[in-house]
């Protein structure tokens, strides 16, 4: 007790000390945080074996190492920054002001917060950050890389490749990736070819060369392999079906190729864990929308209601040939789907996700098929509820408040998950959607996703999977997930869908603003036939994958009017309600 008043008094002592220049004070980090919702995962563990526990503990040191990676991808200066802000929080007796900065790296990963009006800024000194992240040369413009592909066509599978990043042929930088091959022999025996090519460039600033993550990232995946194979060790009798996907996507970190690990994933039977690791998510390449970031989750699988939703997810292909368009898919009877609490999560996985279906490769997924993850102590954490009741309820009129529910949220993300699986995956020419539709190609497939689950909802209660409670609930998370507190900035997929679908549903009439109040009102009678009608013509975009038409599509809906959208987001800001989500995970020490 009395050591806690004296570090207090400490603190009150250290609080108006001056930060160097570039780091943010006090008085700017504070309210950022006094609106963040601050959230300890803890599930309980006891159930593991000791086997499984060991295992843990090895996952949890690897996803430290990916965690690091992760934002040496997102910024080139995040370890030095890192290092910096520490010694600083140290040498300034740990004070408020650095306490709030370290607070502020963990929420955003990284140096870069998102700022209560919606821009990213550096809160320590740091360069600004690029779309292209730390994926591509700094000062690679998207203009001068579209003008480079279009001169170079043969390059472009390389250089557009999800685990190559981008470099300049400099002198320096084509002698490092030879001698780094040299230190790796593992990594040149599994890219036959890449030598000879690097020892065949000549020198150029202007000439751009790919180098896979396994060689431009092998020391810090050595380490993070090295844990997985203890991992595997830990379980290798109890669960072999998990100790093989372990060693497979070890080996997959070296290679660059996850075919093995994803195809071992997807329908093992692993026991009482799971584990999310590997570079799967675009996002955060703005630049070109092609370049995964690495993060891991650990979880803990809960069996019996893993066991319960799987057995009641049935009547997918009817669902898939129902929706509205022509080119239905045969898709499988059984989906790996799992109910998990979360011990860790690292990297990209970090944050307030609450669900996961992957792989994405779409060859993967026709052959192997792609597992769901359901997060469940975050999708239904009760504060985390309370936060979005709040906005909800500041947004609608009382007519509709009391149908959100937190089993409303997980039905309609677990369909979203579930609308993946169904609908267009490749365009009729045979492309990737995400080579066709590029910087679109992300916005779309979540659009799809979300109007999958509510256009779903009807044939669940048809089925008697849901009551008319849970279908309204259902509903009313549809319109929830549109809600926006800002205006997206033009590179937040998520965000700019479900203003488009907050604008199509207004116009269309599912939404109805209250004359006098301006509050919504749903009319639930118009659900069905609105979101009909824009599955329609999303899945006829992916289905076309023409770029021009997408973009097209986009700048009709994707539009914010002071007056209406700004002045909701006025509303909802005013009930104080938390923005942003500090996760924090009892099984790290932090
Ligand atoms: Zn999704």
């Amino acid at each position: 007790m009395r050591l806690a008043i004296a570090s207090g008094l400490l603190f009150a002592a250290n609080a108006r000390a001056e930060l160097p220049d570039g780091y943010w004070s006090q008085e700017q980090s504070q309210p950022i945080l006094d609106t963040t919702l601050r959230v300890t995962l803890d599930p309980d563990l006891a159930y593991l074996t000791d086997a499984e526990r060991n295992a843990v503990a090895e996952l949890v040191a690897a996803g430290k190492v990916v965690n690091e990676l992760y934002e040496l991808q997102l910024h080139g200066q995040s370890a030095a920054a890192k290092q910096a802000l520490l010694e600083l929080h140290e040498s300034t007796n740990r004070s408020p002001a650095t306490g709030n900065l370290l607070d502020l790296w963990h929420l955003s990963r990284g140096p870069i917060v998102t700022t209560l009006d919606n821009t990213r800024q550096a809160f320590v000194p740091v360069a600004a950050e690029r779309p292209g992240r730390n994926f591509y040369p700094t000062d690679l413009t998207r203009e001068e890389f579209d003008g480079y592909l279009d001169q170079n066509p043969e390059e472009a599978d390389e250089l557009l490749d999800l685990r190559n990043i981008v470099r300049r042929a400099s002198k320096e930088n084509l002698s490092a990736d030879l001698m780094r091959l040299d230190d790796f022999p593992a990594v040149d025996a599994l890219h036959p070819g890449f030598r000879e090519g690097l020892e065949s460039l000549e020198a150029d600033q202007n000439r751009l060369y790919a180098v896979p993550y396994a060689l431009a990232y092998a020391p810090e995946l050595r380490k993070a392999r090295l844990h997985l194979i203890a991992a595997a060790d830990h379980v290798r009798h109890e669960t072999p079906d998990f100790a093989a996907y372990l060693r497979n996507r070890a080996r997959d970190l070296l290679s660059g190729d996850y075919e093995s690990g994803d195809a071992s994933w997807v329908s093992g039977e692993f026991g009482g864990l799971n584990v999310a690791f590997g570079s799967y998510e675009t996002y955060d390449d703005k630049l070109r929308g092609v370049k995964a970031s690495y993060g891991v989750s650990v979880l803990a699988r809960d069996d019996e209601a893993s066991r319960a939703l799987e057995s009641a997810i049935t009547g997918l292909q009817a669902i898939e040939d129902s929706l509205p368009y022509e080119h239905h898919k045969t898709v499988r009877t059984r989906i790996p789907v799992g109910v998990y609490n979360i011990i860790a999560d690292f990297g990209q996985s970090r944050g307030g996700n609450t669900a996961t279906i992957l792989p994405n490769d779409a060859d993967h997924t026709r052959k192997y098929g792609r597992t769901i993850l359901l997060r469940y102590n975050i999708m239904m954490h009760p504060d985390i509820f309370d936060s979005r009741k709040k906005r909800f309820d500041a947004a609608v009129d009382a007519c509709c408040r009391d149908h959100l529910t937190s089993e409303g949220g997980f039905n309609r993300t677990l369909w979203h998950e579930i609308g993946h699986y169904l609908g267009v995956s490749k365009t009729a020419d045979g492309d990737d959607l995400g080579s066709a539709l590029a910087d679109y190609a992300d916005l779309l497939e979540e659009m799809k996703s979300d109007l999958v689950s509510l256009y779903a909802a009807p044939a669940l209660r048809a089925m008697e999977y849901h009551d008319d409670v849970a279908l309204r609930a259902h509903y009313a998370d549809g319109i929830r997930r549109t809600l926006q507190i800002a205006q997206p900035r033009p590179e937040q997929p998520y965000q700019n869908m479900q203003l488009m679908q907050f604008n199509f549903y207004l116009e269309r009439g599912l939404i109805v603003p209250d004359a006098d109040s301006g509050l919504l009102r749903v009319d639930y009678d118009r659900y069905h036939e609105v979101v009909t009608e824009l599955l329609q013509q999303v899945l006829q975009l992916q289905y076309e994958g023409d770029y021009d038409l997408a973009q097209r599509f986009v700048e009709r809906w994707n539009y914010w009017e002071q007056e209406l959208h700004g002045k909701l987001a006025e509303r909802i800001l005013a009930t104080n309600a938390t923005r942003y989500t500090l996760v924090r995970f009892e099984a790290l020490t932090e």
